[in-house]
């Protein structure tokens, strides 16, 4: 009945049924959660503001094809998404860039700040800040200890309690420094929210006569691991299946558990028409929750009567029942950790780890649909 399994059906999974599909095979996509879409799931909450359930997310890509692939099934709400920090109730854009410069110091020194920075890095670079912070240049020294103490310290010990030097560079790196007067977040061509939401996009993605959806339920109620080959109901299967989940789950935590953040989202509504009058803001000394999104903004709800935020509380993911995994901890021992469970799906040859879970990454969207598709070519070959 169906050639191929794909286990959760977020941007990883939907968009590899749908190319396998496309291909002529039968796909069966496991869903664990009541509904389809991943993290990127949104739905108009009780007061009809439509909200991202896990967390904000704003598509961002350069890729071509990628943009191209989605479009097919949905418009777009193109902006270029801003952010701005909150330091000590005076509010800054970030990335720090050479606006937010003129904003935290007199013109004078700004314009002579200004033009060093120009000078060590050439106009429109991008410095992460730990490579900014090894500046011998004392003037460049004391701008890149205001970014990291204001910026960057505070929050990073929120989101993945360790500091910017604990953490992978490639994590701070996503927020470089910018060497030009560019406010927006992300530098990418094409930037935005899909028109009427993600879900709807990864619904009509998985609406295709080649692909059967089941949600509520675990692809772990239907698959064994023998030691030889991979059943499905308790009958050999040999096409590809595709997982997209914590890997450890898959062989119930043998080696033990894979580290990832969680965050705790906490939703709360405004019977007035703006909350703080902009999508994103970071707190980035204080506060314990890291950011605060007011939905309206991103989605394109401005008019709306009331509006819908969510504060971010960060906290190491335990397993426990309820929570969920966000965001892989990258370091050597827990990549060492998870190659030993790639390395336990080897040998069955059919087994795939697609996406930020299962490939234990920080992917952004476009890099799991890129992931994704190139993963379909490869299995269809
Ligand atoms: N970061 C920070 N302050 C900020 C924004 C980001 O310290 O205001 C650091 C923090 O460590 C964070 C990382 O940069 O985890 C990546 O930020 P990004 O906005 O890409 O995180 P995401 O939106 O994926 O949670």
């Amino acid at each position: 009945m169906y050639d191929s399994i794909v286990a959760g059906s977020g941007a990883a999974g939907s968009v590899l049924a749908r190319r396998l599909a496309e291909s002529g095979r039968k796909v069966l996509v496991l869903e664990r959660r009541p509904h389809i879409g991943g993290n990127c799931y949104d739905e108009k909450d009780a007061c009809g503001i439509v909200i991202h359930k896990y967390g904000p997310h704003i598509f961002h890509t350069n890729d071509e094809e990628v943009f191209a692939f989605l479009s097919r099934f949905t418009t777009w709400r193109l902006f270029g998404h801003e952010v701005v920090a909150d330091v000590y109730g005076k509010r800054i854009p970030i990335p720090f860039n050479l606006n937010t410069l003129y904003e935290v110091y007199e013109e004078e020194a700004a314009k002579r700040l200004e033009q060093i920075l120009i000078q060590e890095y050439g106009e429109g670079s991008r410095v992460p800040i730990m490579k900014l912070k090894e500046n011998p240049n004392p003037q460049v020294k004391a701008i890149a200890d205001y970014v990291y103490e204001n910026i960057f310290l505070h929050y990073t010990m929120k989101q993945w309690g360790q500091t910017p030097e604990q953490i992978s560079a490639e994590v701070t790196g996503r927020v470089p420094v910018l060497i030009s007067h560019d406010n927006r977040y992300f530098q990418d061509t094409y930037q935005g929210v899909p028109e009427d939401g993600y879900t709807a996009m990864f619904a009509r993605m998985l609406d295709h006569p080649g692909i059967t959806v089941r949600t509520s339920d675990d692809c772990k109620a239907h698959l064994t691991f023998t030691e030889r080959q991979t059943l499905f109901d308790g009958e050999a299967f040999t096409g590809p299946i595709v997982y997209t989940g914590a890997p450890d789950e898959l062989f119930d935590c043998m080696y033990g558990r894979l580290p990832y953040r969680s965050l705790d989202f906490r939703f709360e509504h405004y019977d007035r028409a703006s909350f703080q009058g902009r999508s994103v803001v970071n707190y980035t000394v204080s506060e314990a929750y890291t950011r605060i999104t007011e939905f309206k903004y991103l989605t394109g709800q401005e008019d709306a009567d009331g509006t819908t935020i969510v504060k971010e509380y960060p906290f190491a993911y335990t397993g426990a029942e309820g929570e969920v995994p966000y965001y892989a901890i990258l370091n050597e021992e827990n990549e060492a950790l998870y190659r030993k469970y790639v390395e336990k799906t080897e040998p069955y040859g059919n087994v795939y780890l697609l996406g930020r879970l299962a490939e234990y990454k920080y992917y952004n969207i476009d890099a799991i649909v890129k992931r994704a598709l190139e993963m379909a070519d490869a299995i269809r070959r």
